[in-house]
């Protein structure tokens, strides 16, 4: 499948892709489009020329305001019907509307390097798993020792809590340090200050599309459908905050502070090509068989490429890119984004369009692959060496960048990346 306009070699946002986002440009505000190799394809355009139409959309326009929520809650025959319509649109031997519109394309086809871009959705909630078993691991053996890494429940379920949604925050936002309650001294009271354990986590978040009632759990094997689309995300974390305060109700002022998400969402079913098997879930790898309502056939994991990026101020100021200082993959994640999607709702709690579920943090088996500063450094005990400085955790002024990609023979499939650098504390 080979487009009409020229795509950059290799890219990752090809027409198997067509991720949707949120852009505005100089001279229009936010609405809703698709990248297409370093062009952002304009839907508000095309739905008012009557190019494209979401089906039970009605005649109210779907994509010409600042969130896709509504296109979210059309359902998963909608979003493959608009697809595939826009994959015929912009193909070199499909339709010709655009194609051979001079006028609809001057419109419609916005320059990358034009466009500001913004959240994709209105998130109402956010909710963040716990689902790589190596990250799981590697805290538990920290914390408890290696004896007692993983809790009883973790082989079971898909550990998660409730996250906040207002702080979620979309690539390039600068984040603030927190300050807060930290007990560095045993000993010693509580005092109060700017986090000097500042950490990232790398994790993959899904975009719920239709929700379900309140009452009416999804069964796993409809779950897929449920699922909008993919971004990454960065959920900072302030280390010294979370351990004082996470007894016993669980993460709150340690983590609400900033989540940063890719602006890019990536179609649920641009990633069919690399669906995997992942760790089997029985007793051929000496892992409890799942309850019923979150057996799930194969396959299961996603075979996603992530890699994170440390740049200091120093190298900002030389004009140099960011390090690599991890590479890791989806594919470790235990617990499947719709294993999360069934257990989520399986009490009758309702999910929604819009709603943001991250997999936890994503480590691999081996140490240049995990997804926190908290395992890369084993706890601030092995620095890493960064543009010829050393880090814990994150100083002021560091940028991290989370990027993904999933390949397989000639189709890449990119996520973009995910971008914040660190502000220093309120007062500071
Ligand atoms: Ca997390």
């Amino acid at each position: 499948m080979t487009s009409f306009l020229d795509l950059p070699a290799g890219t990752g946002f090809g027409l198997r892709n067509l991720p949707y986002g949120v852009f505005s440009t100089d001279g229009e505000g936010a609405r809703v489009g698709v990248r297409l190799g370093d062009t952002v394809v304009d839907l508000a355009a095309l739905e008012r020329h009557g190019l494209i139409a979401a089906p039970g959309g009605g005649r109210a326009p779907v994509f010409s305001h600042g969130s896709l929520n509504d296109f979210m809650a059309l359902g998963a025959d909608a979003w493959a019907a608009v697809r595939g319509r826009l994959q015929d649109l912009l193909r070199a031997d499909g339709e010709d509307a655009l194609r051979e519109s001079a006028e609809i394309r001057a419109e419609a086809l916005v320059p990358l390097a034009e466009v500001t871009m913004h959240l994709p959705a209105e998130i109402g909630d956010y909710t963040d798993f716990y689902s790589s078993r190596q990250h799981a691991t590697n805290v538990g053996t920290m914390f408890r020792g290696p004896e007692n890494a993983l809790m009883p429940n973790w082989l079971h379920l898909p550990v998660g809590y409730h996250g906040r949604a207002s702080s979620v925050v979309v690539s390039g936002t600068d984040v603030t340090r927190p300050s807060g309650q930290q007990k560095p001294d045993d000993d010693a009271p509580p005092v109060f200050g700017p986090s000097k354990l500042l950490d990232i986590e790398l994790e993959l978040g899904f975009f719920v599309g239709t929700g379900n009632d309140l009452g009416e759990p999804i069964p796993i094997e409809e779950a897929g459908r449920h699922i909008f689309g993919f971004v990454l995300v960065n959920d900072w974390s302030a280390r010294d905050i979370q351990k004082w305060e996470y007894v016993p109700l669980g993460p709150f002022l340690g983590k609400s502070f900033a989540t940063s998400i890719s602006p890019w969402v990536v179609p649920y079913a641009a990633l069919d090509p690399f669906r995997i098997a992942g760790e089997a879930q029985d007793a051929s790898q000496g892992n409890p068989e799942p309850l019923g309502y979150l057996r799930q056939s194969e396959p299961r994991a996603l075979d996603v490429s992530l890699a994170v990026g440390l740049e200091t101020e120093a190298m900002r100021a030389a004009g140099r890119p960011p390090e690599v200082v991890s590479r890791s993959n989806a594919k470790y994640l235990y617990w499947s984004p719709e294993q999360q999607l069934a257990h989520h709702t399986v009490n009758g709690c309702n999910a929604r369009p819009g709603d943001l579920m991250a997999s936890g943090t994503i480590s691999g088996e081996a140490k240049g692959s995990y997804g926190s500063l908290l395992e890369l450094t084993w706890r601030g005990t092995e620095p890493l060496a960064v543009g010829g400085e050393t880090r814990r955790f994150l100083e002021d002024g560091d940028r991290v960048v989370l990027t993904g990609q999933a390949s397989r023979g000639d189709l890449t499939v990119g996520f973009g990346s995910v971008s914040g650098a660190i502000r220093p504390a309120v007062g500071a």
